[in-house]
C-alpha cells in the first residue's frame, strides 16, 4: 500500500457512547473478525469488567472503495482521563478521527476534551452520531450542539447505529474521503513514533509504531531516542488485529515491532525511533510518564512480602506507567510506594495484583505529589505523607491541580457550582452549549478529585453531568500533615496531607473510626490526631477487664491448642504498633475514611 492508499484514524468518544461497539462492527465489516466475537478490542479482564478501555488496541483493516484497496489503520485510544497523555500520543499517529457522540446523550465532557486533543493535532474530524435507533435519540439537537461547541458543519455529521448497523456503510468511505493520507517520505531515514506498547508473555514487549518516514524491517538496528537504547528488530508486522508479520513497515504505515525488549519501561510512549547512528528530529510533545497519585502497597499478612514483591515485579513489567519503589513502614513493615497516572490507574493496578497475581494487598490512602518549600528556600517533592517535615519550618506547599470540564443539563448548574466551590475550585469558564446544556470549566485541586467527588458530581446532577480533566498548574495551598497516634506514637501508614481546614474534622473521623474498630487490649489506649503541631482530636479505648478466654478454655487441652493455632493464623493479619496490636482489616477501613 502506497501512502496515498493508507488512512490512519482513531475513534474518540465519551465513555459508553459506543466506541468499542463501532470498532468491532468496522472489523466485522472488513472481515477482520467473526461476527459476534464481541468487543475484540477490549482485552484486559479489568477492562471487560468495567467496560472501559485502559490499554489502547490497534487494528489494520483492508477496505475496498471505488475499486481501490485501502489499508485503514484504526488506532484505539485509552478511554479514561488518567491516560490523557497516551490519548494525545495515539492521536499523534493519526491524520483523522471519528468524533462519536451518543445521539441520546449528546455532547459530554470527554467529547469536549477529546475533540480539543484531536483539534490540536490538526486532525480531520468526522462527526458521527451513534445510537440513532435509541428511543431517546435526538439527532437534530445533538447536531446543533456539535455545531455550537466545535463549529462543525451540520451537513458533515453522519448518523448511525452501531447496534443495528444503520448508516454504518457511510463510515469507512468517509474515512477514505475526508482523512488525508499520511505524508511520508519513503526515501528519507527512518522516523517513527512509538504510540503504545504492551507486554506479551511469550513475545516480550510489543511496540506499536507509526512510521512517518523511511522504513523498518527485520534485522535493522534501531534507536529509541528518549530511552537512549538501541535494539535489533526481530519482527515487524500489521495488527489484523492478530499480529501478521510483514517484511517491513514503510512510511505511512502503522504496525508492531518486536525488538527483544524485556521491560515495557524501555518502550516510552511518545518516543521517536530512528535507525541507529542516524538521528532525526524527535516528535514534539514527548514526556516521561508522570505519577499524579501515590499510594503505599503492603501485604495483608505480615509474611506476604515475598509473594507481593514477585507479583509487583511481574505486573510492573507490563505497565510502564506505574512507578515502584520499596518502602518501609513502622506500621505495615516492608512494602512498596507506587506512583500512578490517576486514581483509576491505581484501582486497576490493585485489582490486577489481586486477580491476576493472587496477591492480597493493603493500599494506603492515595496522596498527590506536593512540593514543600522549607525555610531557606530548599524544596522537596513529596510522594509520601510520612515524609512531610515536622521538625523544620515549612514556608509554602504547592499542590497539583487539574483543569476540569463539566458538561451538564442547565438545571444542575447551581448544585454543581456549589460542589466545585466546596472542593476549593476556581471557575474559569461558563459556556451555554445549547438551551438546556452548559459547560463549566474549573481549576480544581487534584487531591479533591479523589474520594467521593465523582459520585457527588453524579448525584448532584441525577447522573447527568460528565467530567473530564487535564493537568493544570501547581497552586499554593495551606496543606498540613495529619498524623494519627496510638499511645503517643505516630502510625506512619495512616498519615495524610490535608488542607488546614480539613485537618480537624478528618482527624475526628479517623480517631472515631480507629477507636471503634480496634479490639480492646489489656491496657488503655489513647488514639489521637495531630496536625500543625497540635492535637486536633482524641479518643480512648478502655482496657479489657479480665482474660475471658483463659477461663472458658482453661481445662480443655485440644480445644485450647486449636484456639492457639487459630490465633497464630490471626496474628499474621495483625500488626504490632508499639504495645498495641492492630488487625490489618482496621487499616483497610481507615484508608477509606474521608
Ligand atoms: P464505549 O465505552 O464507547 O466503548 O461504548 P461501548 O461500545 O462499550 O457501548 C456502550 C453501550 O452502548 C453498550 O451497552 C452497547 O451495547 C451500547 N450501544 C453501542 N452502540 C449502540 C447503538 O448504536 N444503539 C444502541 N441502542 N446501543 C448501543
Ligand atoms: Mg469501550
Amino acid at each position: 500500500f502506497p501512502p496515498s492508499h493508507i488512512r490512519n484514524f482513531s475513534i474518540i468518544a465519551h465513555v459508553d457512547h459506543g466506541k468499542s461497539t463501532l470498532a468491532d462492527r468496522l472489523l466485522e465489516l472488513t472481515g477482520a473478525i467473526n461476527p459476534g466475537a464481541k468487543q475484540y478490542l477490549d482485552k484486559l479482564q479489568v477492562e471487560k469488567e468495567r467496560g472501559i478501555t485502559v490499554k489502547a488496541q490497534t487494528a489494520s483493516l483492508v477496505f475496498k472503495h471505488e475499486g481501490e484497496q485501502y489499508l485503514l489503520n484504526l488506532i484505539d485510544t485509552p478511554g479514561h482521563v488518567d491516560f490523557s497523555y497516551e490519548v494525545s500520543r495515539s492521536l499523534a499517529a493519526c491524520q483523522g478521527a471519528i468524533l462519536l457522540v451518543d445521539a441520546s446523550q449528546g455532547v459530554q465532557a470527554q467529547t469536549v476534551a477529546n475533540f480539543w486533543l484531536a483539534f490540536e493535532q490538526d486532525l480531520a474530524i468526522i462527526p458521527v452520531l451513534n445510537k440513532i435507533d435509541h428511543p431517546g435519540a435526538e439527532p437534530a439537537r445533538v447536531t446543533a450542539q456539535l455545531a455550537e461547541a466545535f463549529d462543525l458543519d451540520p451537513a458533515a455529521v453522519l448518523a448511525i447505529s452501531a447496534k443495528t448497523g444503520a448508516g454504518l456503510d457511510r463510515v469507512l468511505p468517509a474515512v477514505v474521503e475526508r482523512v488525508p493520507p499520511p505524508r511520508g517520505d519513503l526515501a528519507a531515514p527512518l522516523r517513527a513514533l512509538l504510540f503504545d506498547a504492551y507486554h506479551d508473555e511469550y513475545r516480550g514487549v510489543v511496540c506499536l509504531l507509526a512510521v512517518a518516514d523511511g522504513a523498518v524491517g527485520r534485522g535493522d538496528r534501531v534507536t529509541a531516542a528518549a530511552a537512549g537504547q538501541s535494539y535489533d528488530v526481530v519482527e515487524v508486522g500489521l495488527l489484523a488485529p492478530e499480529p501478521v508479520p510483514t517484511p517491513s513497515l514503510r512510511a505511512g504505515q502503522v504496525g508492531y515491532v518486536l525488538a527483544g525488549m524485556k521491560d515495557t519501561r524501555q518502550a516510552r510512549v511518545g518516543d521517536t525511533w530512528h535507525a541507529a547512528r542516524a538521528p532525526v528530529p524527535a516528535f514534539p510533545g514527548f514526556k516521561p510518564a508522570q505519577s499524579m497519585v501515590f499510594a503505599g502497597i503492603f501485604p495483608v499478612s505480615a509474611d506476604g512480602h515475598e509473594r507481593l514483591a514477585a507479583a509487583m515485579a511481574r505486573l510492573a513489567l507490563t505497565d510502564a506507567s506505574v512507578a515502584v519503589r520499596r518502602e518501609n513502614s513502622n506500621a505495615l513493615g516492608a512494602g512498596f510506594r507506587c506512583g500512578f497516572l490517576g486514581l483509576l490507574h491505581l484501582d486497576v493496578f490493585r485489582q490486577r495484583l489481586e486477580q491476576e497475581h493472587g496477591a492480597d494487598v493493603l493500599v494506603t490512602a492515595p496522596t498527590v505529589p506536593c512540593r514543600v518549600v522549607l525555610q531557606g528556600g530548599e524544596s522537596i517533592e513529596l510522594s509520601n505523607p510520612a515524609d512531610f517535615p515536622t521538625d523544620v519550618r515549612v514556608e509554602a506547599v504547592w499542590e497539583p491541580t487539574v483543569r476540569a470540564t463539566v458538561v451538564t443539563p442547565e438545571e444542575y448548574v447551581g448544585a454543581l457550582m456549589q460542589l466545585c466551590t466546596a472542593a476549593r475550585g476556581e471557575l474559569l469558564d461558563h459556556v451555554v452549549l445549547d438551551p438546556g446544556r452548559t459547560m463549566l470549566k474549573y481549576t480544581l485541586p487534584l487531591a479533591e478529585l479523589g474520594g467521593d467527588f465523582y459520585d457527588e458530581l453524579k448525584s448532584a446532577s441525577s447522573g447527568y453531568a460528565s467530567l473530564d480533566y487535564e493537568e493544570g498548574e501547581p497552586r499554593r495551598a495551606p496543606m498540613q500533615r495529619l498524623d494519627i497516634l496510638l499511645n503517643g506514637e505516630p502510625v506512619d501508614a495512616l498519615a495524610r496531607i490535608v488542607h488546614r481546614d480539613r485537618a480537624e474534622p478528618l482527624g475526628r473521623r479517623l480517631c472515631a473510626a480507629l477507636a471503634g474498630a480496634l479490639p480492646q487490649q489489656q491496657f488503655q489506649v489513647a488514639v489521637q490526631a495531630a496536625a500543625g503541631g497540635r492535637v486536633v482530636a482524641r479518643d480512648t479505648i478502655r482496657a479489657l477487664r479480665k482474660n475471658v478466654l483463659a477461663k472458658c478454655y482453661g481445662g480443655d487441652v485440644s480445644r485450647k491448642r486449636k484456639l492457639l493455632e487459630k490465633q497464630k493464623e490471626g496474628k499474621k493479619r495483625m500488626r504490632q504498633l508499639g504495645s498495641v496490636e492492630v488487625p490489618t482489616d482496621v487499616f483497610h477501613d481507615l484508608m477509606k475514611v474521608r
